[in-house]
């Protein structure tokens, strides 16, 4: 069993600071209260214990104080991605089979039968009692896996597999008293809800950040007023920009960005070295409540490039045998794999005895340090050879005038299938400039052989690329 966790950490640290925005602040002592008023409320419309509710709503103060009241009441929460049509809505909904939806745009659910709770409705209610133990075992939350595959699946996140990556987290990055974690994911994504977890398990405050904000989230970090962050690699990059550009530089206070959720170019850990922002990857995903692996502050730059080893509670195996150098599919063991799926797929396990199969690839190498290469469905093949278009990318996006790059396989009659890179840039810059700056750094079967210049990239609400997306560009493109 393990214990309430909001009624927990009120009972140990009640006048720590919980959650701050530029405008509120909250101890754990006043969200209990908050989350109290809004369980009694919840219950009062029908809310009860292990129900499933579904949450859409933007990341705000009110949001994270109902995923409090939630979690109070134990309900298993559906957290919804804002980003997301109705049609996509409504096939989760079904799926999961939802009970109320809880919201702060009754609009956007118009027609929809199930019964709507408005977010800010927060009604008078008589007082009621929560259990004060949950099974660990028991689901705390629901995420559909971002779809970059194309089949959104509903993946459970148990109290124990928050605990479990809550804990293991804190055994790499260890824990001050002066920690801040800045917010600045959506909290309905596994790398936002994960900090609310940490927060309460830790009894650490979080700085919410309702958008990622760039020259805020800087000038957080040049103050000393957060000391951790996650990110993924466009938001790392938007920070490192508007920090070279007023020469600002991180504050001693600040110890360190989580980086994740996708490749992160090396070019980007140097230059935020040059900034002192102490960068180090992580690899996770919404099956593993966030990090499985991540590498130690001291190695961050001495292995450039890796995720580091699985984090202490966790076991990672990369194809049959690990042998170091082989490339081949990424298995994750450990409490803080998802039990499974719910729904249609609830009966397809994940695991294959006891082992997550990601449908990453990568290698160890010889110290065992973890290297991402590519999803398994992304990696190109060109006339036998093997590429993987995260590499290409990392390539292209140490060009000057590249802002970002994507890169997919497109079909091709002589090689089976090419490599096509779509790239933002910031100036001017000819096609054959940029062969020749592939040329310098890739293999000749990896250098792009179509390029197109766009103005965005396809990427899903946690900033995920969609690789799938570009692939029909491409398709639209030549037809
Ligand atoms: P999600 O389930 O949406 O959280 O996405 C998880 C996926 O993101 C993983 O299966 C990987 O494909 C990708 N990913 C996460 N972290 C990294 C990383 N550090 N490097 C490369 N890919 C990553
Ligand atoms: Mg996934
Ligand atoms: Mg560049």
């Amino acid at each position: 069993m393990l214990p309430n966790f909001l009624m927990k950490r009120v009972q140990l640290t009640p006048d720590r600071k919980a959650l701050q925005t530029s405008t509120v602040t909250y101890t754990f002592r006043e969200m209990m209260q908050e989350a109290d008023l809004r369980a009694r409320s919840l219950y009062a419309q029908g809310v009860k214990s292990h129900m499933r509710v579904a949450l859409r709503a933007p990341s705000t103060v009110d949001t994270y104080l109902m995923i409090q009241a939630c979690l109070l009441l134990q309900v298993e929460l559906v957290l919804l991605n804002r980003r997301l049509t109705r049609e996509e809505i409504d096939y989760q909904l079904a799926d999961a089979e939802v009970s109320r939806i809880i919201t702060d745009d009754f609009s956007f659910f118009e027609g929809c039968a199930i019964p709507l709770i408005s977010l800010d409705d927060i009604r008078e209610a008589p007082a009621i009692s929560y259990s004060t133990q949950i099974e660990r075992d028991a689901t705390a939350s629901i995420m559909y896996t971002s779809g970059t595959t194309g089949f959104p699946k509903g993946v459970r996140q148990t109290y124990g597999n928050h605990t479990a990556n809550a804990m293991a987290s804190i055994t790499n990055l260890g824990f001050l008293p002066t920690d801040c974690w800045l917010c600045a994911m959506p909290l309905f994504h596994i790398s936002g809800l994960s900090i609310v977890m940490r927060s309460l398990l830790y009894g650490m405050p979080v700085y919410l950040m309702e958008k990622f904000d760039a020259l805020k989230s800087a000038q957080l970090i040049q103050e000393g007023k957060v000391t951790i962050m996650s990110v993924v690699a466009p938001t790392l990059r938007a920070i490192i920009e508007e920090m070279e550009q007023r020469e600002w530089q991180a504050s001693p206070k600040f110890r360190l960005m989580l980086a994740g959720g996708g490749v992160i170019p090396e070019s980007y850990i140097e230059r935020a070295n040059a900034l002192h922002l102490p960068i180090v990857q992580t690899y996770g995903m919404t099956e593993t409540s966030s990090q499985t692996a991540t590498l130690s502050s001291e190695d961050s730059l001495r292995k450039l490039g890796s995720v580091g080893k699985p984090l202490f509670f966790n076991d990672l195996k990369v194809g049959a045998s690990n042998t170091p150098y082989e490339h081949g599919e990424i298995y994750v063991r450990g409490p803080h794999v998802t039990p499974g799926y719910i729904g249609k797929f609830a009966d397809n396990s994940p695991l294959q005895d006891g082992w997550l199969a990601t449908g990453d690839l990568g290698y160890f190498d010889e110290e065992g340090y973890l290297y991402i290469l590519d999803r398994r469905k992304d990696l190109i093949i060109s006339g036998g050879e093997n590429i993987y278009p995260a590499e290409i990318e990392k390539v292209l996006a140490r060009h000057e005038a590249i802002v970002e790059a994507g890169v997919c396989g497109v079909p091709d009659e002589q090689w089976g299938e090419v490599p096509a890179a779509y790239i933002v840039c910031d100036s001017e810059v000819r096609e054959e400039e940029i062969i020749q700056f592939c040329a310098q750094h890739l293999a000749r079967y990896k250098i792009p052989k179509h390029i197109y210049f766009c103005e965005t990239l396809p990427r899903n609400a946690s900033n995920k690329l969609l690789r799938r997306e570009l692939r029909a560009w491409n398709y639209s493109k030549s037809n």
